[in-house]
């Protein structure tokens, strides 16, 4: 018989202990350890992902999670491109901002020197005859070009003959209203800025500019991975994942600290470690801190293809990206691939009012839950939303910005559903 007066109690005490096994005060303080300059954005210039790696399996240590074999780390290669040590650009004498003013695209060789600005035609985009004759007729060599990036595709899609000469240019700078940064493993010539449209007019006459790019091949960066020994099942496993890794740095100057993206996913990794170590359920408890996110899935397509234990032993997966805000809930990516899962989850979350709504979503390639939902692997990956946190793939997503509002109810939330829907 079910007692719903006993239900109620017994989960307000619930509630009670994971308010307690939880620690606020530390959750900020792995955040803010995380997005120090030391870790220089948890990127591959100045081994930033290798601090962070460290620096996560002495945590997981201490949370008392044990490796499989005798290390945290599994290692995998990858090809990236850094910003170090310079990244520096002046327009018509004045000094540009790296992250604020401006950022190298991510596919930017490197490059350094002085040249005038040629501003193209926006009717290029539009594939206009004219324009694109008076384009072929200009020389582009020795000189910058200057373009808006909101025209950029299509004016490469529709003046394909165009771009030989564009790349005799000796750097490239295109303008957009807003700067996001991201982090590619490839570098082309010639040098490529993108700067944000209050700092540059069609009119600007010329750049000077630096841009150290270095392209890493065969890099190697590792995921962290530890897990909790099941009692009665110790075979089937519960998985929570979280990338760690982050765009670096644009210069000396500056770094993308990834606060929302992902320190906080790692902080949380860390107290759910914490918490399963202090309360060992019946069946085992996997933690993985991946790198190579932002590359392309990179260390989750390497773990699914190089897995620890069998991907069929895993019972369900949480993976945890965005989760520095909550506001205005959470958003629940692969809720349609199971749908009475998500059902369940947010009986749950209306019963523990741990946030203030659950919006479900199909199934998307956007973070590390996909590569195992390919193959077959039950995964929710689940962010958190607040439509006035700004900073996406910024240097403003830092560990002071961060709302934070939805950690706590999160915390009480997947606790209760890992072990509610085993
Ligand atoms: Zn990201």
């Amino acid at each position: 018989m079910f007692h719903f007066k006993i239900f109620l109690s017994s989960l307000f005490l619930i509630a009670f202990m994971y308010a307690r096994a939880q620690d606020m005060a530390r959750v900020r303080h792995n955040i803010g350890v995380l997005c120090a300059p030391e870790m220089a954005g948890r990127g591959y210039a100045l081994s930033g992902d290798k601090k962070a790696a460290e620096w996560i399996a002495a945590a997981f240590r201490q949370a008392g999670l044990q490796p499989f074999g005798n290390s945290f780390f599994q290692p995998f290669p990858l090809t990236v491109n850094t910003f170090y040590p310079q990244v520096a650009l002046k327009v018509d004498g004045t000094v540009l901002q790296p992250g604020k003013d401006f950022i190298p695209n991510p596919v930017s060789g490197k490059g350094r020197g002085k040249a005038r600005l040629v501003c193209l035609d926006t009717l290029l985009a539009k594939g206009d005859s004219l324009a694109l004759k008076n384009a072929m007729q200009t020389s582009y060599k020795g000189k910058g070009v200057l373009f808006r990036m909101t025209d950029y595709m299509q004016l490469l899609e529709r003046c394909p003959e165009l771009l030989p000469k564009l790349n005799q240019a000796k750097v490239w700078v295109g303008t957009a209203p807003t700067l996001t940064a991201h982090i590619s493993g490839q570098a082309l010539q010639p040098p490529f800025l993108i700067v944000h449209s209050k700092n540059i007019s069609t009119v600007a006459k010329k750049v000077a500019f630096r841009i150290d790019s270095e392209l890493k091949t065969n890099y190697i960066t590792q995921n962290v991975i530890g897990y909790i020994k099941g009692s009665k099942m110790p075979e089937r496993f519960v998985v929570f994942t979280a990338h760690y890794d982050h765009l670096g740095t644009l210069g000396k100057q500056a770094y993308i600290p990834g606060a929302n993206d992902n320190a906080a996913g790692v902080a949380m990794l860390i107290e759910l470690a914490h918490y399963f170590r202090q309360h060992p359920p019946d069946f085992s408890v996997c933690f993985i801190a991946f790198s190579g996110e932002e590359l392309g899935l990179l260390g989750s397509l390497h773990y699914t293809a190089q897995p620890l234990f069998p991907l069929a032993n895993i019972h369900f997966l949480w993976n945890l990206d965005l989760i520095g805000t909550g506001k205005d809930g959470a958003t629940v990516v692969n809720a349609s691939l199971h749908p009475q899962a998500f059902e369940r989850l947010k009986t749950l979350n209306d019963s523990l009012k741990a946030l203030p709504k659950l919006v479900p979503r199909a199934s998307a390639a956007n973070s590390d839950h996909y590569p195992f939902t390919i193959k077959n692997v039950p995964a929710f990956f689940i962010y958190l939303m607040d439509k006035n946190y700004p900073y996406y793939h910024h240097p403003d997503d830092k560990a002071e910005h961060l709302p934070l509002d939805g950690f706590s109810g999160l915390f009480r939330l997947l606790i209760s559903a890992c072990l509610a829907m085993f």
